[in-house]
Parts: structure tokens; C-alpha cells; sequence
């Protein structure tokens, strides 16, 4: 028993996301399943030594081996995945920094160079300065309020020019269609890591982008349980980077990929919830005495408001402020929060606060902190699901506290 014939709607028309979140890449098996079953297995069996051959050399389709992705789990979330971004196709891996090690590697080769605009992950800040730097694959760190250097570092070494927006932490919104009109003029690929946007808020395809990556462990994933990454963009992109993850082992496992499609089923909901929660939550802490700053799409203002508005469709449920206080009162702010759970990582369910400097971002060093504005008192916040009211009476009760004498 295999999967039979596509059961996609949305081959046909072109429904709303929500309706694609719940359908896309879904097929239905001979039994009747509602969505497609785990085939949890490494390989798969042949009748004949000619049918391995007609699918070995491509005569046929069917599934091999899983390291490479030739398993129906898979390749089922990966026509979701595709589906949501609005790409060709796309691919799992076993985490977000493999999807971003991969297309690097894929793409840019030994005297290469990489050009990397505003604040991004920790991981991915080392990636680019520790590891691929030892293969002669060199980068230029821009931070967003550099972006007027960009013609002079776009010399045609450039192979990818790569960027989260929003940032994290300071959710700076970067032009995607003003960049790539740049990088493309010297045949660079622009990369983005949508992670913080999620495709409900955003698809960076549409804006000029040519490839797309996500931690799935974040809002696509949505509940702090699993670790996985994508990319997603034109066949003719992803073929490589489909070479370099099969022989890096780091595909993602068909157990987490049945989990992952089960999440993305809910991510419209979840993330416009999220969305509406961290508006409030921006609102409140905006007029809050002790707050300083508060960063967060929904209270842009002059051209990043425009560009807001015409580049993204939710301003997302991530936010930072500033503590009127040095690093130690920030602490005790964030201690005396009893909803938000003290931790890195964002996207899922349950609200999670953290300060920059103590994860995220403690491998910077101090210099270069304070140059993208990721200063001591700085709070980062990713909202969950639960009820606005009590994140924000949660927020107000750590923030009033009086604070403790000299
Ligand atoms: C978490 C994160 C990553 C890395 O993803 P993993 O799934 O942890 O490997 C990359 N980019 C951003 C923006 C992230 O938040």
C-alpha cells in the first residue's frame, strides 16, 4: 500500500492561506487517512531489480532513501512548505542552521564572498564569522543603519546577500525589493531568513527575495517541541542545496516532519493571535514610565512605517524594549515575570522573555553589541498564546515593583 493520487485542492485554484495551510501537499492513502501517514522508515523495497533501476536512473518516481528526502513524509511537508512561500519547492532539514549551512555552501565557494545585513542569529552570526570563514568564504557584516554602504561592498565576489526582517532584536523591517534590486545588479542571490514573519506576515518571494529560510523550530513548528529548518525558492536553487544536505546527513527526520506538517496546519491562527496579543502588549509597554523603548513593527513611524505597510501583513509577535535601569534592574524586571518563561528561542504557545545580552546575543562582543544597538537593558519578548490581558497585567506587575534601595 502507497499513496495514491493528490488529493490537492489547491492545485486547482489558489485558496487562502488558511485553506492552504490545512491542504497543501496533503495526499490521501488507499485506507482513507485524513492527512498523510508517518512512514517513519529508512528505506524502501523493490519488486524487481528493474524497478530500483528505473527509479535510480529516473524513469519513474517513487521513494528510495531517506537521508536524501526520498520519503513520502517529507516530500509531503515540502509541498506545504513550497505551497505557504509561495516557491517552487522547497526542503526540510534536521534544523534551521542546516538549512542556512547548506544553501551557503550550495552557493558561495572558496574566495567567495557573503554580505550580511542588520542584526541576525547568533548561530548564523558564527557560521559566517567562525566556520565558513576557515573555507575561504569571507563576509561583510552591514548593521541596518548602514544600508547606505551597500553599493561599495556589492563587489561582483558577492554570491549571497543575506538578511532577517524583521531583525531580532531590534526588529528593524529591511526593504526587500530595494535590496535586491542591488544585489541582483551584481548577480548576487538574496537570502532571507523569514523566520521572525512566518509566511502568514510575510513572503519574502514576492518582494524580489530568491531564496527563503526558516527555523521551523520557531513559529512554523509553534509549539517548542521540535527542531527543523527550510528553504524554499526555485527548483534550479534548491537542487544543489538539496546535494549538500544529503551528504551532510541533515534531512529532517520523518517523525519531526509529520509533527511539523501537523503544527502548520494551525499556523494562521496561532500567528494572527499572536500578532494581535504583541500589538497590545507594544501598545502597553509604549506608554509604560519605566519603558524607554519599545520595538515592534506596529509602532513604526516615517518610512518604516510605509515600508510596513507595504511589505508585511501582521507586524509579528515578536517585540524588545529598554528598562529604564543597567543590566542588573532589567534582570530583576525579567525575574519578576511569572507568565513569560525565561528562555531563548521564540514561536511557540507559551510566551517567553529573554535578555539579549545574556543569550542570543552574549557571543558578541561588547563593541559590536553596542554598535547594533543591543544595549544591557534591553528586553526581548515572544509572545504565546495566552490571554493579552495576562501577559500585559504580568508585564505591568514586574515593571511597578518598587525597586530596592542603594
Ligand atoms: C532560531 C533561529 C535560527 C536557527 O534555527 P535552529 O532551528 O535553532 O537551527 C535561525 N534564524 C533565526 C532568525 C532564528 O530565530
Amino acid at each position: 500500500m502507497t499513496e495514491t493520487t493528490a488529493n490537492t485542492l489547491s492545485e486547482q485554484t489558489r485558496e487562502g492561506l488558511s485553506t492552504r495551510c490545512v491542504h497543501a501537499g496533503d495526499t490521501r492513502d488507499l485506507r482513507g487517512a485524513i492527512h498523510p501517514p508517518l512512514y517513519g522508515n529508512a528505506t524502501f523495497a523493490f519488486e524487481s531489480t528493474a524497478d530500483l533501476l528505473d527509479l535510480v536512473e529516473g524513469r519513474t518516481q517513487g521513494n528510495l532513501y531517506t537521508r536524501t528526502g526520498s520519503n513520502p513524509t517529507i516530500r509531503s511537508l515540502e509541498r506545504k512548505l513550497a505551497d505557504l512561500e509561495d516557491a517552487e519547492t522547497a526542503l526540510a532539514f534536521g534544523s534551521g542552521m542546516a538549512a542556512e549551512a547548506a544553501t551557503f555552501l550550495a552557493h558561495v565557494h572558496a574566495g567567495d564572498h557573503i554580505v550580511c545585513l542588520g542584526d541576525v542569529f547568533g548561530g548564523t552570526y558564527g557560521l559566517l564569522r567562525d566556520n565558513l570563514s576557515q573555507l575561504g568564504i569571507t563576509t561583510t557584516f552591514l548593521t541596518a543603519d548602514e544600508l547606505d554602504k551597500l553599493p561599495e561592498v556589492l563587489t561582483e565576489r558577492v554570491r549571497i546577500v543575506f538578511f532577517e526582517t524583521p531583525t531580532n532584536p531590534t526588529l528593524d523591517v529591511l526593504d526587500i525589493a530595494a535590496i535586491a534590486a542591488q544585489a541582483h545588479a551584481v548577480g548576487a542571490l538574496v537570502v532571507v531568513d523569514s523566520t521572525f514573519a512566518t509566511p502568514v506576515n510575510l513572503n519574502p518571494l514576492h518582494h524580489g527575495a530568491d531564496l527563503v529560510i526558516h527555523s521551523a523550530t520557531k513559529y512554523l513548528g509553534g509549539h517548542s517541541d521540535l527542531i527543523a529548518g527550510a528553504v524554499a525558492g526555485r527548483a534550479e536553487l534548491l537542487a544543489p542545496i538539496g546535494g549538500w544536505r544529503g551528504n551532510l546527513g541533515q534531512t529532517i527526520a520523518p517523525q519531526v516532519a509529520y509533527l511539523l506538517s501537523r503544527s502548520l496546519r494551525s499556523l494562521v491562527v496561532r500567528v494572527r493571535a499572536q500578532n494581535a496579543t504583541a500589538d497590545a502588549v507594544a501598545r502597553f509597554l509604549a506608554e509604560h514610565p519605566r519603558v524607554t523603548r519599545v520595538n515592534h513593527p506596529s509602532l513604526a513611524t516615517g518610512d518604516q512605517a510605509a515600508l510596513v505597510k507595504t511589505q508585511m501583513r501582521g507586524h509579528g509577535g515578536m517585540l524588545s524594549f529598554l528598562v529604564d535601569g543597567d543590566a542588573t534592574t532589567t534582570a530583576a524586571v525579567v525575574d519578576r515575570l511569572r507568565i513569560f518563561s525565561i528562555a531563548p528561542s521564540l514561536g511557540g504557545a507559551e510566551s517567553l522573555v529573554t535578555q539579549p545580552i545574556t543569550t542570543t546575543h552574549h557571543g558578541l562582543e561588547p563593541a559590536e553589541r553596542a554598535r547594533r544597538g543591543i544595549t544591557d537593558n534591553m528586553v526581548r519578548l515572544s509572545i504565546g498564546l495566552e490571554d493579552a490581558d495576562d501577559l500585559i497585567n504580568d508585564l505591568a506587575h514586574a515593571l511597578d515593583r518598587p525597586q530596592p534601595g542603594p
